[in-house]
Order: structure tokens, then sequence, then C-alpha cells
């Protein structure tokens, strides 16, 4: 088994084996472009590794190999006591995860090789990074608490009267380098390794180790990366960025990936190391002046820049560095960019002929485009602006200021909105970057991590805000001091911050949706564009759930082909709450029927607006599926009544009969009790209503010259005898009620619990279509109480890896999934033309409409605003 390749031998396409940054790094070599040699170890390497605990057979030899290839194609030995070689041991998993995983830099150097470097580099260099080995090495190789190197190095300083690093000379460096192998001594009970070979060992391994931190492993649950696929290792010739003022480093964009306009974009920092700029310690400089330090190499990037585009044919962001006036290529990727960036890049890339329309949706998703349905700040009223920065990741964000990620985590525990407040972030705040609305550091630019982490969550961030002094618990900026508890808005498009709450509007892109958005607009053209071509492309139709006129109206506006659901216990809330309590509660015919009088002509006005405002297009009417205790009053709160009542020696006649009432129906389970069907069928005359009103209000809304496509819907339905009783009865009804009208009615069922799924062949042939119904087929297929579970141990299965994401939200493919395949497959073979679609949550969700697609069905039904989302996702399925 092949487990390391040099960079000659890989290429892009690789990432699966290579990592995306060993890929990548492969690929440009084979451009011919500047990147220093090195090998890439590969993902099946560090599976191994994982799973069995131990490097694999044969890895060691193989990196032998490659290293002495390697020594001989430079020249130098690796630790080499005169002039050594010296490597970085870099991370780099298939999907990018920023700074989650581990780096070790300057491997290879020891007591003898440091002096070998000194007299290339300089005897502060060469002492500086040993120094940093020893650190990086000791803090993430051999777990040393970091803490003790930071403590050591603040020490040196203050004995030596600064705060800057830079003023340590050599022998302060030497002196460091001494306390810092004390440490290190003391901590792992061992001297600092001295064999360059072994240091290389120990760091691929921490390497390896890193994929399961804590931090990648939430990391990769919040971006949804499968938690099996390991990290590649790439270890590459170091070049150096702080040799001096002709050297340096930086990162570059071939567009804004913020907007997605052409042009010059990146940060440089002279005499400085990658992760300098990466952690956004320092503040850089733009990258055009690179032009007036170093016109060689700006000229010589920017002609790599447009290689890179053009071979990728997308944009790419660029990590480079330039050692004494030579630049050094060390990364490249397909770029991280903001949703309204893919959007505006994906179309302007069409217009310049180099990528199709379905290759241009390919590169876009639903999830970027709902987060440009985020709303805006209106900023049409007085706010005080408290500074200028870095839009890092655009949105509206209102919330309390904090300054720590626990504090953040707490408090949005509670129930609050946060803003994370912090000079600059690093991978330890994540769990309070993901507990935040926003983001806002006062140091770092694009680049920074804060801004990479927030971009790819599509969170809302404000970056480099320098004007902001942070202190304990509280930052002054421009005279105004915002403590922690204080209320401040922020805006990740602009880069503007505001003391208190700004109110928001809606974006243009829902704007645009709403037929209201007026002007030009690159961002609602390239949206337009795309939607119509995903609109031409998919096979699947867009419904929506909706209970209201005014709800069809937005969902038809969003581009609704119809409702897929409409929940009619929701028309039962309100004044109208207590009609349907008697009727529960209703002792004897005429009781009942009194109450079922009064409720048929509300319900026929309801379905009337409905119809209305979805004229010529189908409506699910789903008949009324309340779990029961959502209708009557609380056992609890009528039992005291009564005992007050008593106590009091007060007559609570009414209240009494009523508490008898619901004692006698009250239900431990109610989800599983007297709801849906059941319901139905056990109160005389209450399906009836519902049915009598669809088939009044159609009637009506054709008599006015208009068009209704009523599908009625049994919910609940587990044994196909319920939908035949219902059937039986609502076709007598529809007969007496439509006659000649024209209007034809569908009478189909909900596939919610799991025996309706495993019977759908006997269920079809009562039924006209199926609507699954995936929110209760999961609380059942799983026997997860929806309104329970998730709060209270699915972090667990999250962290245990049981699931990647809650299958409430996303479908649970293999299992859920399962059954809405063989009752597709199984409704189909009874009854071919029978119309599928599903109306749980999953409708809206991205994967799960890949999955709907794939299995075939007719329509995925979802909520207004989640309408554009499944559109596009279902055109992305289609190609
Ligand atoms: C479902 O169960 O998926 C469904 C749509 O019905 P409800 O959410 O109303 O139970
Ligand atoms: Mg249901």
């Amino acid at each position: 088994m092949t487990y390391v390749y040099a960079f000659e031998e890989g290429n892009k396409d690789l990432k699966d084996l290579l990592g995306g940054k060993g890929a990548n790094l492969a690929e440009m070599t084979n451009l011919g472009l500047p990147v220093p040699p090195g090998f890439t170890i590969t993902t099946e390497a560090c599976r191994a590794y994982l799973r069995d605990k131990r490097l694999p057979d044969g890895l060691a030899e193989q990196i032998e190999a490659r290293l002495t290839a390697l020594e001989e194609r430079i020249g130098r030995r690796l630790g080499d006591a005169a002039d050594p070689l010296l490597v970085s041991v870099r991370s780099g998993a298939k999907f990018s995860m920023p700074g989650m995983m581990e780096t070790v830099l300057n491997v290879g150097l020891n007591d003898e090789s440091v002096e070998g470097l000194a007299t290339h580099g300089g005897e502060r260099f060469a002492w500086d990074s040993y120094r940093r080995l020893i650190q990086m090495f000791g803090a993430t190789v051999c777990e040393v608490p970091a803490g003790y190197f930071g403590d050591a190095l603040d020490k040196a300083k203050h004995h030596k009267g600064t705060k800057n690093d830079l003023d340590l000379d050599a022998d302060d460096l030497r002196a460091l380098v001494a306390t810092y192998k004390k440490i290190f001594e003391e901590h792992t009970g061992r001297r600092f390794p001295q064999d360059p070979r072994e240091q290389l060992h120990l760091a691929v391994r921490a390497v390896f180790d890193s994929w399961n931190a804590d931090r990648a492993a939430l990391y990769r649950r919040q971006e949804r990366i499968p938690a099996d696929l390991g990290t590649a290792v790439n270890v590459v010739a170091m070049v150096f960025g702080n040799l001096g003022p002709d050297s340096g480093t930086g990162v570059a964009f071939t567009r804004d990936p913020g907007t997605g306009a052409q042009g010059v974009y990146g940060d440089y920092l002279a005499n400085a190391q990658g992760e300098d700029v990466v952690a956004g310690i320092r503040n850089t400089v733009p990258l055009q002046e690179l032009e007036s330090i170093d016109k060689a190499s700006y000229d010589q990037l920017l002609g790599i820049m447009a290689t890179l585009e053009e071979h990728y044919r997308d944009l790419c962001d660029i990590e480079f560095t330039i050692e004494r006036g030579k630049l050094w290529m060390l990364q490249t990727r397909v770029g991280k960019r903001t949703a309204a960036a893919a959007f505006t890049i994906a179309a302007q890339l069409v217009d310049e002929g180099v990528i199709d329309l379905d290759e241009a949706i390919r590169r876009v998703t639903g999830a970027q485009l709902g987060q440009l349905m985020f709303p805006r700040f209106d900023l049409s009223g007085a706010h005080q602006e408290l500074t200028r920065a870095v839009g890092a990741s655009p949105g509206a964000a209102v919330g309390t200021v904090v300054f720590d990620a626990a504090r953040a985590i707490e408090l949005a525990g509670q129930g609050e909105s946060v803003i994370l407040v912090r000079r600059e972030t690093n991978p330890d705040d994540l769990g309070g970057m993901i507990a935040a609305q926003g983001i806002l550091t006062s140091r770092g630019g694009k680049t920074s991590h804060a801004a990479v982490v927030a971009r790819g969550m599509g969170k809302t961030c404000v970056c480099g805000a320098d004007e902001l002094e942070i202190e304990r618990g509280a930052f002054t900026v421009r005279g105004t001091r915002v403590a922690e508890g204080d209320t401040i808005s922020i805006d990740g498009t602009t880069g503007r911050v505001f003391l208190g709450e700004v109110p928001v509007e809606p974006s243009s892109v829902v704007r645009y949706f709403e037929g209201t958005f007026e002007g030009e607009d690159p961002l609602v053209r390239a949206v337009d564009r795309l939607m119509r071509h995903a609109d031409a492309r998919r096979s699947l139709r867009v419904r929506s759930n909706a209970d209201t006129g005014e709800d069809a109206a937005r969902a038809r506006r969003f581009g609704a082909e119809g409702i897929g659901l409409c929940r009619t216990e929701h028309m039962f809330l309100g004044d109208r709450r207590e009609l349907v309590e008697k009727l529960i509660l209703a002792e004897g015919p005429p009781a009942r029927e009194a109450v079922l009088a009064a409720l048929l002509p509300l319900q026929r006005a309801d379905f009337v607006e409905l119809f209305r405002a979805m004229d010529g297009l189908p409506v699910t009417v789903r008949l009324i599926d309340p779990p029961l205790h959502e209708f009557l009053p609380s056992l609890t709160d009528l039992a005291v009544r009564v005992a007050v009542a008593g106590e009091r020696g007060e007559d609570a006649g009414r209240e009494k009969e009523l508490l008898s009432a619901v004692q006698r129906m009250h239900e431990q389970n109610p989800m599983l009790g007297l709801r849906g069907v059941r319901l139905g069928l056990v109160v005389p005359g209450l399906f009836a209503m519902q049915v009598r009103a669809i088939a009044e209000a159609a009637v009506e809304v054709a008599r006015s010259g208009g068009s209704a496509r009523p599908e009625i819907m049994v919910p609940l339905v587990g044994a196909v005898q319920e939908l035949e009783t219902v059937r039986a009865e609502a076709e007598k009804i529809l007969a007496d009620v439509i006659g000649d009208s024209g209007v034809e009615v569908l009478i189909g069922t909900m596939i919610e619990v799991p025996r309706a799924a495993l019977t759908a062949g006997q269920i079809a042939e009562a039924a006209e279509f199926f609507s699954f119904g995936t929110n209760d087929l999961t609380q059942m297929g799983w026997g997860f109480s929806r309104d329970d579970v998730e709060g209270a141990f699915f972090w667990r299965y999250l962290e245990l890896g049981i699931f990647g994401i809650s299958p409430f939200e996303s479908l649970d493919r293999d299992g859920v999934g399962r059954l809405v395949r063989i009752a597709s497959e199984e409704g189909r073979a009874a009854r071919p033309g029978l119309k599928l679609g599903v109306c749980g949550e999953h409708g809206g969700d991205p994967d799960s409409v890949h999955f709907f697609h794939e299995v075939g069905l007719d329509y995925v039904s979802c909520s207004p605003f989640r309408v554009p989302i499944a559109r596009l996702e279902a055109g992305r399925a289609a190609i």
C-alpha cells in the first residue's frame, strides 16, 4: 500500500487521499509554480493509525525513502549540523478545517543544527526558530500546557524591560531555549528529542491525533463534515518569511471573497511567518502595497493568480511566502466565499464563458441562498456608529456584548442573543462563536481565524476594529465605553458597528422573491438567473405548508406550486379553541351537532381564502390532527381551580364536570394517543364537517370563476381500514355537495406511522396520493419524542457520532428514508401514477431534497421561506 506521495505524483482530484492542501500543492507543483518540495502522507494512513492505534506497517520506511529523496534533491540533510534542512508538518483534510488541527514548524532543529542555521540566517533568527519548535512541539506533540511557555516568554521580556518579542536578542533567546527545554523535561520526563527523524515521526502522529481533538470534532459537526475521513499530513521544506524586510508572508484571493468583484485582494505582512497572518496577531497591509515593497514578487504573484484562476475556473485563495525576494506558494484552494459572492461569481463566470449554467448551480447551495434571505439593518433612523471595520461575513446581528466564549455559551443557553467581542479568536473560541449571533474582533483582516470560521458558518462577523480598546469586561471606542451586557448591532456586510439595537429590514433577495425589489443589483441578477435555471432543470415540484391565505400568497410569490399541507388544527386556535373543546367533551348528539354547525361556516371561509390564494394550484387540506391535550384545558390548572373553589366553599359545578372529563381523557403519551384519524373515527361528524366545508368552499370558488383543486388528506393512518372508513363517508358528502360543479377532489393520506409505510401497497388501494409526514415518521421510526429529545440528549448522540445531524432536521436516509422508499415503491406498484409528496420539515432541508429527488417523489412541501431553497436544491439534484 502506498501511503506517501511526492508532490509530483498527486493532482487536485485526489483530495480524498491527499487532503485538500496536499492535492492542491501537487497540482501547483505540476503546473510549474514555485512550491517548496515535499510529500504528503495519505488520509488512508491516518485512518489506519486511528483505527489500530499504531502507525501502519511500511509507513515509517516510506517516509524515510521520501525524506531521503527530498534531502538529495535539495542537497541538505534534515537537521544537519552545518546547514540543516528543516520541514513543516501540516495537517490537511479533504475539507478545509481552518486552524482546527495541528501544525509543527521548524522540525529538524536541535542543539547542533541551530548553530548551522545561525551561520546561514543569523543567530537571532536561528534561536527564535528553535524556541518556536520546542514550544509548538511541546504543546502539540507532548501536551505540555502552552501557558508554561507563554509565561517563560513573558518573564524574559519583563526581565529585558520590553513588551515586544522583537526586542529579545540572540542571547535572550538562547537562554529562553534552555528554559523551554527544562519546561519540556519537567512535563514529559524526557529531554527534548534531538534526533530530527524522531521529531518528524512524533509530529506526524500528533497531526493524525489532532483529527480527534475536541475542537476539530465540534467544527466537523457544525460543518457536517463526516467524522471518519481522517487527515493527510504534508511534510514540506521550510521557507522563511521572517528573515528580514525583504521577506514576508501573505494571503491573496483572485476575486473579492465578499462580493465576487474582480481585482487584487489580500493581506501582506513583512518579516513574518504564515501563522502570524492567519492568527491575525499583527495587523497586515493590503496586498497592493507589496508592489512598492517588492515589485518583482508582486508581478510574479499576479501572474500566478491569473494562472490559477484560469486553471481552476473559480475563485482561488492563496498563501504565499517571500524568502529574501524569492516567492514561494504554500497553499491554494478554491476559495471559501460569502453566499453573495458565490452567486455573483457563478453568474460572472457564466458571462465570461468559463462555466455553463449547470456548473453555476452546482457551485451555489440552498444554505447560501438561505443566508441571502437574512434581514439587513434599516438605518433610516438615527444611530450611534461606534466604528467601521472589516465586514468579514455578512448579516445583521444584534445582541448583548460578551467577552469570552464560555459566557457566550451560557447566555445563549438562556435564550439571549449575544455578540462575542474578542481581540482575535482562536480555535478554542469555537463553541462561543457557534453560540453567538455575531462576532466582533479588534484585530485581523478578512483572512483571520474569526473571519474564515464565521464565513464558513454563515455567521455575521466584523473584524479588525482596531479602534476598540478591549480591557476586562468592557471596550472603549471613540470615547464611548461599552460594557458586558450592553447591546450593540454589527453589520457584517459593511463592517459598521452601532451602539444599541438597530432595526432590521428584509434583504434585497427576499424583496426580489416578493416582487418588490427595484433597481439594479448584481446579486439579484445572479440569483434570478440561477433560480430560473434551477426551475428549468428540476423535476420535483415545490409546494408550501401554509394555513392562512396570507401565508399561501407569500408562498406563491416565492414560487410555491401549491399547498402541500394545511394543518387545519391551526385554524382552531384563538377564540375557536373553546368550540373544539366543547366538541371533544360534548355528551350526546345535540350538543355536538350544535358545535359542528357553528364550526362549518368558519372552516368554509378559511378554505375559500386558501383556494383563492392558490387559484389553479393544488391545495392539500389535512383533516384535523391535534394531540388531544393541545385543545383541552390543563389538568393541573383545572384541579387547582376546583380545589381552591372547594376551600372557599364556592360552587365549582361546571369546572368539576370539566375536570372529570379531562381526567377521563388524560393521556400519558398524547403523541401516540387519540389524534389524527383516530379522533375522526371517535368523534362523530368532525371529519364530515371538514369535508363538507372543503367541498362547499371549492364549489363557491368555482362558481365565482376560480379554480379550486382540493386534496383531502387523512392524518396518522396506520391501516387501510381506517382510511377506507373515512373515505366512504367523505365520498358520500362530496357526491352530495359537488354535484355538477366540475370541481375535482382527491382523497389521500399521510404516511407518517411506520405501519403505514410497511403496508403502503394496501393503503394505496384507498389513496389517490401519499404525503410523507417525516416528522412523525422520524418520531415513531426512532421512538424519539419530537418535543423532548433534542434539548435533552441529542448533544450526546452527536458527540458519539451516532448521527452527524439531528434526524428531525435532515432525513435519516438509512432508516426513515428506507421507510419512504419502501412505501413509494409499494404504493406505486399497487397504484401506478400514485402522487407522492413530503410535507414534514425535511421538505425544505437541502440534503433531504436530494434524497426525495432520488426516490422519485413528485413534490416537496416546506415553509414559505424555504420554498426558494427547495427550488434551487431540486434543480441541483436534477443535474
Ligand atoms: C409530519 O408528521 O411530518 C407532519 C407534517 O405532520 P405534523 O408535523 O403536523 O405532525
Ligand atoms: Mg404528523
